[in-house]
């Protein structure tokens, strides 16, 4: 297909592997701009939108996608068969969204197994009804023929776990500015009209969500922490000053500080600000640097106020941390696994 000028456009794919949908949603957040990406672009793949088929991308030719925005996590086989799929196909692969760049949510399933996830879902859960004691099964058969399902993988991994990737957007979802920002500076870029940041680059802010938020921040002496419905903040003072744990300082900023405006402390899902690897790492560094205490004893007093420090430190970090997983030694042994 041609733009206005005669040109052929440069083709743009977006996919959603395993993540909530909201990075899908995130891309339409840029409203009316849709209509500058859907004329700067040949829109050639993006199921969750329009009815395209897998077979659609097979027909291309290997680089012929210039741009794929690609969210969610790999954790099973149908999203690695995706993954390579569409990294064969395309110039430029997106990790689009904390999912497919840190793991995000999905990613903290690498606390445990993939068989005890499935003995607590389909066995032991409260609110499991399975008296026959059913699980999916990937080679499931009806009588007309084979039903087979994505095996599901012990291990969550990130999209560059699996295949190279050239950009990463962070955001659980992105924020609209930045998705704009990212695929107008392609479409730019592949028209010769600029330059892209080098591969590897992260699109966006190199600073912390502290950068950017609006509150006062003073000497930082944590007493205790308090869940949020404990304490009534103070408006203006920052929150981590407040005993409300604030992953502000180790979060790479570019969303504009909207939770720590909103009385919510920062969960950390624009991922660690630029020069750092490990978010979770970093995230219990700078806490250790105010906790006010003075032994041992007071440091574990304070920390029994903070429920789930695992779920604070690495909520959205955990598949591409340095801790990778409890049990890789015993993941089974398939591809991409
Ligand atoms: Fe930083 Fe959070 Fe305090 Fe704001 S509230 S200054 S983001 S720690």
């Amino acid at each position: 297909m041609s733009n206005q000028n005669g040109n052929t456009k440069p083709k743009l794919a977006l996919y959603w592997a395993s993540s909530c949908g909201g990075c899908e949603i995130s891309v339409l957040a840029i409203h009316e701009k849709i209509l500058d990406v859907a004329a700067a672009f040949d829109i050639v793949f993006w199921p969750c939108v329009m009815d395209f088929k897998v077979k659609d991308v097979e027909a291309l030719a290997d680089g012929e996608i210039d741009v794929c925005l690609f969210n969610g996590a790999i954790r099973n086989d149908e999203n690695a068969e995706m993954a390579h799929l569409l990294r064969r196909k395309s110039k430029i692969m997106v990790a689009y969204g904390s999912c497919s760049m840190e793991g995000c949510i999905p990613g903290l399933a690498n606390f445990t197994s993939r068989d005890a996830m499935m003995q607590f879902i389909y066995h032991n859960s409260p609110s499991t009804d399975n008296p026959d004691g059913v699980e999916p099964d990937p080679d499931w058969a009806f009588p007309e023929g084979p039903a087979p399902l994505p095996k599901f993988w012990n291990t969550v991994k990130t999209l560059d776990q699996v295949v190279p990737v050239e950009y990463y957007l962070p955001g659980c979802p992105p924020e609209a500015e930045w998705t704009e920002t990212l695929v107008m500076a392609a479409a730019a870029a592949l028209a010769g009209e600029g330059e892209l940041p080098p591969p590897g680059s992260v699109i966006g802010n190199k600073d912390t969500v502290c950068d950017e938020c609006p509150r006062t921040k003073n000497e930082k002496k944590i007493k205790r922490f308090y869940r949020p419905y404990e304490i009534v903040p103070d408006p203006d003072t920052c929150l981590l000053e407040q005993g409300i744990f604030c992953a502000g300082y180790a979060t790479r900023s570019g969303c504009g500080a909207l939770c720590p405006q909103v009385n919510m402390g920062c969960r950390g899902c624009y991922g660690p600000n630029e020069g750092v690897d490990d978010h979770g790492a970093r995230l219990i560094t700078g806490l250790a640097s105010v906790l006010d205490a003075k032994t041992d004893e007071e440091v574990d007093a304070i920390l029994d106020t903070l429920p789930d420090p695992a779920g604070y430190f690495y909520r959205f970090g955990l598949a591409h941390s340095m801790l990778h997983r409890t049990d890789v030694a015993h993941a089974p042994k398939r591809d991409g696994n």
